[in-house]
């Protein structure tokens, strides 16, 4: 039987109890012990509740607990990590948004542009210095990332890409030719090109949102999984978050659930939010000569030109993982035609690996607005409920700087003058909520038009 989660997508897609089939579930060491406190019980109470136990909310709460001394307590639906944040790409990069360049500067001017960008810099720092001060093994992989051209046409687009990077935005680019790009990189199909952007990294997600966790309680922040928040009550200035098992009593609130936001939470909220399906597929390890077949030399994260992209990476044990978008209700029956289509994509893009058998498939949620960008600030009717979310399936940075930045404007260090103009304001309100679907559906076809062209 099909069950549709009133939230939009099938019910299982939001089942925290089950875990996300990732390979880096099986490839991760354990979260250390005393991390996670477990379901919170009984009557509790913390000067800031964090809902959500992703990059955005572990952040928020090791801030908060280790810069500025605040009583802050987690509340997870799932194992700590269980959302977009243990289970992406591992591509640690920028930009957070779905607007071009061009429509970025356009909109904001260029002042808040170049500040996005810039703090989207110090994002990707973040995520590296995180790691080290912390001294947890993110499992980091090349320099930068690869926009690879798809198609012949689309190269140009790369050279347009290359110029505002570097002049506009002062980044360090490098473009590579397809003879180039297969003689260092790797060849395909679908390979015409390529724009190195020497910013970014590949890590191990998981690893990442563990070794986030483990930092956020050594700071002192208490961290609950398998607590989702089933009810919220607010009388005077008390917040009441209910779970199962327990009640947490907070002045002040974070929401950092993304695209598992479900409308029980907060509908107001949720009604703004437009959640899409981002899948995986990770192969065996492939032999040297198989990767050879394919000229593979690199460890870089690569991206394609596709409206609806293809993102992969060599993993550090030859294991190829294919990311693509195109699943419309995350139904069980679907995820099967979905892995076969991914499969299928992989083997005509890279040929030779086209029987190569995949040993793992899974999917979540990557979160989007109506205005193309993130979102952090406080909700216009309650002043103490923050919230941060939306980046566009880029979050890997972005979430743990958003996160760090609720906790500085929540401490009173920053103001929201100090955040850049794109992450501002509440987004807007989709309408007719209950057809996101339908708007996903025609969006698909016209994407699916264009990257034929
Ligand atoms: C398949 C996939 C591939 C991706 N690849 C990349 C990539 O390569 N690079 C990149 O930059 N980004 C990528 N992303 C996006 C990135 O993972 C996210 O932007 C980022 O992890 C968001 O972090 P978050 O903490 O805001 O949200 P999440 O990590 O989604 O965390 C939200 C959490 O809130 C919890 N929650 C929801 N409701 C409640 C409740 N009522 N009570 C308690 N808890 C609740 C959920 O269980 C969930 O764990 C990808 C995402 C997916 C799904």
């Amino acid at each position: 039987m099909t069950r549709y989660h009133k939230n939009m997508y099938h019910a299982n897609m939001y089942d925290a109890a089950a875990p996300a089939g990732s390979y880096w579930e099986d490839d991760a060491p354990p979260l250390s012990a005393g991390t996670d406190l477990g379901p919170l019980s009984g009557d509790t109470i913390c000067d800031v509740a964090v809902i959500g136990g992703g990059y955005t909310g572990l952040s928020a709460a090791y801030h908060l607990a280790r810069d500025h001394h605040i009583d802050v307590a987690l509340l997870e639906s799932g194992p700590l990590g269980w959302g977009a944040s243990g289970r992406n790409g591992g591509f640690c990069s920028l930009p957070p948004m779905s607007l071009t360049y061009t429509q970025l500067i356009k909109r904001y001017g260029l002042d808040e542009a170049r500040r996005f960008m810039a703090s989207q810099v110090e994002a990707v720092e973040l995520v590296a210095n995180l790691s080290a001060d912390e001294g947890f093994d993110i499992a980091r992989q090349g320099g930068g990332t690869m926009h690879v051209a798809h198609a012949p046409g689309r190269f140009a687009e790369l050279v347009e890409e290359a110029e505002i990077l570097s002049k506009t935005f002062g980044l360090s680019v490098e473009l590579f030719s397809r003879e180039a790009f297969a003689e260092q990189f790797y060849d395909s199909t679908e390979q015409f090109g390529a724009l190195h952007n020497k910013l970014g990294f590949g890590l191990h997600p998981l690893r990442f949102a563990r070794g986030l966790a483990a930092a956020a309680a050594r700071a002192g922040a208490r961290l609950h999984g398998r607590s989702e928040v089933i009810a919220w009550e607010k009388t005077g200035n008390e917040h009441r978050l209910i779970t199962s098992s327990g009640t947490l009593r907070a002045r002040r609130v974070i929401i950092a659930t993304n695209g598992f936001t479900k409308s029980s939470l907060q509908k107001n909220l949720a009604d703004r939010l437009i959640p899409v399906l981002s899948n995986i597929i990770v192969t065996r390890p492939l032999t040297a000569d198989e990767l050879e077949a394919q000229k593979w030399k690199t460890e870089l994260p690569c991206s394609n030109t596709r409206r609806l992209l293809y993102y992969y990476r060599m993993l550090p044990d030859h294991r190829f993982l294919f990311g693509a978008r195109g699943d419309l209700t995350g139904s069980p029956e679907d995820g099967i035609a979905m892995r076969a289509q991914m499969e299928k994509q992989m083997g005509t893009v890279f040929p030779h690996w086209k029987d190569v058998e995949t040993t793992h498939y899974w999917r979540g949620f990557v979160c989007m607005t109506s205005r193309l960008t993130p979102a952090i600030g406080e909700m216009p009717d309650d002043k103490s409920v923050h919230f941060a979310l939306a980046y566009h399936g880029d979050g890997v940075a972005c979430a743990p700087w958003a996160g760090r930045a609720l906790a500085n404007l929540i401490a009173n260090k920053i103001s929201f003058a100090e955040i850049p103009a794109p992450f501002l304001g509440i987004p807007p309100i989709i309408p007719f909520p209950s057809l996101r679907r339908w708007y996903l559906r025609a969006a698909l076809g016209y994407y699916h038009f264009q990257d034929k062209q």
